[in-house]
């Protein structure tokens, strides 16, 4: 959760550090949650692209109940734990870390996938969407691994120009895909999320491992172009994610979770020994770059 200037004028972003969260991607799952009731019924559930790990922190407060609950929880970068939370770290789009999340999950099935998974965006429209299909499709692969039938998929998806294949080929697994735009998402932002609900196998597909880096996913051919509702969530007469509003205390909060691993750990680090607090370090990085000028 980066402090650009944009973030701090954000009602999301505070929100999320006043109610300990750990990133404002919380308020889209809630949101999401409050229109389909996605955890209902559910008690086991594999999150994606999970880091920070405030979805995870929503699923662990949601089946807090459940004395079987089981969520498993990946992501490339590292996550601190996080209460009933298995957490693993690696690329989803490696049929070897899909092998991982399986084992993790002990031979139960799962009710519920989701998958925030965005790539590093390069501002290039199509390689960006293509990038982040590919996160899709791995998700897609994750659940015809482990969804029971019946089982649901939320993911997030970039709506380009080529985004009515993608719904063809979720068609193809789920009786009902629909598109929702959470209204703590950014309405400049492409970024929308497929619910998809009642999960089956077709008839005579065996869930493979798809692996991404082959040019064929093995995926089954798909004819018919699908018309999928659009759906806006959360309270519309609510907070405004592009909108920004004062804040009613004047001073910044500190992160839910430091990032575990930044790349400039080295150079804060450096600076001193024994290594400072995270916040401390932070403020001598910024005093430091202050006094030195820019070349
Ligand atoms: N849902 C998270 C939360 O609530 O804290 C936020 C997820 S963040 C928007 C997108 C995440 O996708 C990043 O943490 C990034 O590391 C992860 N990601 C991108 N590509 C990935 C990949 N190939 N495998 C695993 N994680 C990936």
């Amino acid at each position: 959760m980066g402090r650009s200037s944009k973030d701090k004028r954000d009602i999301f972003y505070r929100k999320a550090k006043e109610e300990g969260f750990r990133a404002r991607s919380a308020f889209k799952l809630l949101q999401i949650d409050q229109e389909f009731r996605l955890f209902d019924g559910v008690t086991n559930v594999v999150d994606l692209c999970a880091a920070p790990g405030s979805w995870s922190q929503v699923c662990s407060q949601r089946l807090a109940e459940h004395p079987n609950a089981h969520i498993v929880a990946i992501d490339l970068n590292e996550i601190l734990p996080i209460p009933g939370v298995t957490i693993l770290r690696g690329d989803i789009t490696s049929p070897t870390t899909i092998e991982n999340i399986i084992n993790a999950c002990e031979g139960n099935k799962v009710d519920l996938v989701l998958s925030d998974g965005a790539p590093d965006v390069t501002g290039l429209h199509d390689l960006d969407q293509y990038m982040q299909q590919q996160l899709i499709l791995a998700a897609l692969t994750v659940s015809t691994q482990l969804l029971r039938p019946g089982g649901k998929l939320c993911a997030k998806i970039f709506r380009g120009k080529d985004v009515g294949f993608m719904y063809s080929q979720l068609r193809v697994f789920f009786d009902d895909v629909i598109v929702a735009k959470p209204q703590s998402s950014r309405n400049s932002s492409i970024e929308s999320f497929i619910v998809c609900q009642g999960f089956h196998l077709p008839e005579g597909y065996p869930p493979i491992l798809i692996d991404s880096t082959q040019p064929r996913y093995g995926l089954p051919p798909t004819t018919d172009s699908v018309l999928v509702p659009f759906v806006a969530c959360g309270d519309l007469s609510g907070f405004d994610s592009d909108q920004a509003y004062l804040p009613t205390h004047n001073h910044s909060l500190l992160p839910v979770a430091p990032p575990v691993d930044p790349p400039y750990r080295e150079s804060v680090v450096n600076l001193s020994s024994p290594p400072l607090p995270f916040f401390e370090r932070t403020m001598k990085i910024k005093a430091i770059s202050r006094l030195t000028p820019e070349k």
